[in-house]
C-alpha cells in the first residue's frame, strides 16, 4: 500500500491517499480550498486510480472541509463511525466556533465500527475504534506493510488534545493508545491527522504522553 500525504487548511491536517493496484481510498479530505482539493485530484488522475471509498477518522471540522467536493467527484458519501453523527449535524456551529466556514459532508449511509474491513486493490485496511480525543475516532491499519492512519489519536511527540473540544475523554484516549496502537507492533509507520509521519516504536521511546500511559 502506497500512502500519499497532504497537509490542508488553516489546522494544518493531514489527509491521505491511499492506494494499491490502481484502487484508492481517501482518508480526511482537510482541503479548503479548491485549489488544494485540485492537488489531491491530480495526484489520483496523475496514477489513474479508481477510488474506492471516502474515509473519515472522525468528523472533527478541519478534517471535512473538502469531503463535499470528493463525494461530487465520486459519486459516494464518506464513511465513518456511527458517533460522527452529531458532529456532522453541527458542523457549520462547529466551524463557526473555530472563525471559518465549512459545507458539510452529506451524511454517512455505512458506518465503520471496530473490525470492520475496507478492500481496495490488494489490501484490506482493518478499523480501530480508538475514542478519546472523540466519540467518533478510528484508526485504518494495514498489518502486511506496517502502516496505520490514525487521525487525531497519536502524535509525533503528543497526543489528540482533550481540552476545549466536546465529549472527549483523556482516559480513554491514553487506553486507545496503549491497548490498540502500541501492540501493532514498533515497525508500525503511524500516519496522523497533524503532524509528521511517526512510528509506534519512536512513540513508546519519546512521546512523554505514551510513557505517562504506560506507568499508569
Ligand atoms: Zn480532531
Ligand atoms: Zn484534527
Amino acid at each position: 500500500m502506497q500512502v500519499e500525504p497532504f497537509t490542508f487548511n488553516p489546522f494544518m491536517t493531514n489527509c491521505y491517499l491511499c492506494h494499491d493496484q490502481g484502487e484508492a481510498v481517501l482518508i480526511d479530505a482537510s482541503c479548503d480550498a479548491e485549489a488544494e482539493c485540485a492537488q489531491v485530484k491530480e495526484v489520483i488522475e496523475e496514477y489513474g486510480l479508481d477510488v474506492r471509498h471516502l474515509l473519515l477518522t472522525h468528523a472533527h471540522v478541519d478534517h471535512i472541509f473538502g469531503c463535499r467536493f470528493f463525494e461530487e467527484q465520486f459519486g459516494q458519501r464518506f464513511k465513518a463511525h456511527e458517533a460522527a453523527v452529531p458532529f456532522i449535524e453541527r458542523a457549520e456551529e462547529q466551524a463557526a466556533a473555530f472563525g471559518v466556514e465549512v459545507d458539510p459532508p452529506s451524511m454517512p449511509t455505512t458506518f465503520l465500527a471496530e473490525g470492520d474491513t475496507i478492500p481496495f486493490g490488494d489490501v484490506t485496511l482493518e478499523v480501530l475504534y480508538t475514542p478519546g480525543h472523540s466519540p467518533d475516532s478510528i484508526s485504518f491499519v494495514h498489518r502486511p506493510s506496517r502502516q496505520a492512519i490514525t487521525g487525531d489519536v497519536l502524535f509525533q511527540n503528543s497526543i489528540g488534545r482533550t481540552q476545549g473540544l466536546p465529549e472527549t475523554s483523556r482516559a480513554q484516549l491514553l487506553d486507545a493508545i496503549t491497548e490498540k496502537l502500541l501492540p501493532l507492533g514498533d515497525d508500525v509507520t503511524i500516519y496522523p491527522g497533524h503532524g509528521p509521519t511517526t512510528t509506534i516504536g519512536q512513540e513508546r521511546a519519546q512521546n512523554p504522553f505514551v510513557q505517562e500511559a504506560l506507568q499508569q
